[in-house]
């Protein structure tokens, strides 16, 4: 009887298992090890001895319907017709003999595609939705990818860093960026500044009060309308009441700034999940090619390729050389303000309306 798929639902992906290559169904579950027969491509060895090839490629992922079609025309020409995209924005094609892995590559590399990202590359950069999908960005994260791998793309090709390197980018400093090896987020340094003519016509006020995580927040009369103020000394400029307010404008091309964190790590493949710490901040947002963050990216980079062992992570790498000396190998300034225990910091999370000690 053939095999029922799940019935779909309203929210998240099909059931994915009508798409995959049949050895990969076959083999589900039942795989022995694997190989990586060079950058890009991984080889699964099933217990029943079935194999499976697969060719990994960068994409840009906000793909223009013409490159899908190219992509997906190649995957009908070269790999059976079987293709699945990765979290981290990569295209991947499945073929089921050796034979055919070198065509594929060939047909894809001459149309411009960049095969790689496997084992310890530096992985395509993931980055958040950006302009096209949401209402909030500071900057533009895929802006930000595209120059960046454009500087980085040896290291997309051939496996020569430590271990793998997981970057992020973020368009805002509160919602969806994620942790990464090297994370670049958006970071705000001034308050909002408030439209007080449009605050009545567009903003519910309770839920901006209510939005702000510092209650720095009041509704407030302003030339004899509704409107809001700010208390600028409490504001920590996180951004939140930007989404449901807009009128409260807090992007600017001088003050929105661009910050890099390090060592953020959800595997516990060989030591504990890590959170990611602020390395540099207030570097310029400097479209089109970012070259101030490009530059702080490479040169944690360069330290960590030259000095990491083996498979060691971005975070057990610092771990094991302590954060003044990665400072020092990465020649970026060391202050205060790096430091954990900073005292101040507990005047500044008292002000929190969430945490108090
Ligand atoms: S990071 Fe922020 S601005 Fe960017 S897509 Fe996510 S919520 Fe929107
Ligand atoms: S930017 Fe953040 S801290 Fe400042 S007023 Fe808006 S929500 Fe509050």
């Amino acid at each position: 009887m053939a095999k029922q798929h799940r019935m779909p639902i309203e929210s998240g992906c099909p059931d994915g298992f009508q798409y995959m290559h049949p050895v990969m169904v076959k083999n589900f579950g039942q795989w022995r090890t694997h190989t990586h027969p060079r950058p890009g491509v991984l080889c699964h060895i099933g217990y029943s001895g079935d194999r499976v090839w697969t060719v990994r490629v960068g994409t840009q992922r906000i793909l223009d319907v013409f490159t899908l079609r190219k992509l997906c025309d190649i995957g009908d020409s070269h790999a059976d017709g079987h293709v699945r995209f990765t979290i981290r924005s990569n295209i991947e094609f499945m073929v089921d003999e050796q034979a055919k892995v070198d065509p594929l590559i060939e047909a894809l590399e001459s149309e411009g595609f960049v095969v790689g990202g496997t084992q310890n590359t530096v992985a395509f950069i993931s980055h958040t939705q950006g302009w096209l999908h949401c209402d909030i960005p500071g900057t533009d994260a895929s802006g930000v990818v595209k120059a960046l791998m454009d500087e980085l793309v040896d290291e997309f090709r051939r496996a020569e860093m430590p271990n793998r390197v997981h970057i992020t980018t973020s368009c805002c400093q509160i919602n969806c960026g994620g942790q990464g090896d090297i994370a670049i987020n958006v970071q705000h340094t001034k308050p909002p500044k408030i439209n007080h003519d449009l605050v009545a016509n567009v903003c519910e006020r309770p839920s901006v009060v209510a939005r702000c995580p510092v209650a720095a927040i009041r509704p407030a009369m302003v030339n004899g309308k509704p409107s809001l103020e700010v208390d600028e000394k409490k504001c920590i400029c996180c951004g939140a009441c930007y989404p449901p307010c807009p009128p409260m404008q807090i992007n600017d091309p001088e003050h929105s700034k661009l910050a890099i964190w390090v060592g953020g790590n959800h595997s516990n493949a060989r030591s504990k999940p890590t959170f990611q710490k602020l390395v540099a901040a207030g570097l310029p947002n400097n479209p089109p090619r970012w070259p101030e963050v490009a530059d702080v990216v490479k040169r944690i980079l360069r330290a960590y390729k030259e000095d990491a062992r083996d498979w060691e992570r971005i975070n057990d790498w610092i771990e094991r050389i302590g954060w003044p000396r990665f400072f020092e190998r990465c020649e970026l300034p060391f202050t205060k303000f790096h430091i954990d225990n900073w005292r101040g910091s507990r005047k500044s999370l008292n002000a929190s309306s969430y945490i108090r000690f």
